[in-house]
């Protein structure tokens, strides 16, 4: 496989951009639900650059689940499909 060719098809994207712009707002809280409950998630930032959150959390209080924020990409699966 030629990963390079995948790689620049990826980043070309226009979706991609558009995701990768969102991932670096803090605006993300007006954006993100709960994939369960749809509810407000409460974030906590573990760390944070210039212009975007690194690492960190999304909390869903109606569910009592921790949704994780790793290399600035949100990880919204539902509790039971998270590693
Ligand atoms: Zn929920």
């Amino acid at each position: 496989m030629d990963y390079s060719t995948h790689e620049n098809v990826a980043l070309g994207s226009p979706c991609t951009a558009i995701m990768r712009y969102r991932q670096m707002k803090d605006e993300l809280m007006e954006i993100l639900a709960c994939p369960v409950c749809k509810g407000t998630l409460e974030l906590t930032v573990t760390e944070r650059d210039d212009r975007e959150i690194v690492t960190g959390s999304l909390y869903c209080s109606t569910c009592d689940f921790h949704y994780p924020i790793k290399d600035t990409i949100p990880n919204l699966l539902p509790p039971d499909m998270q590693d």
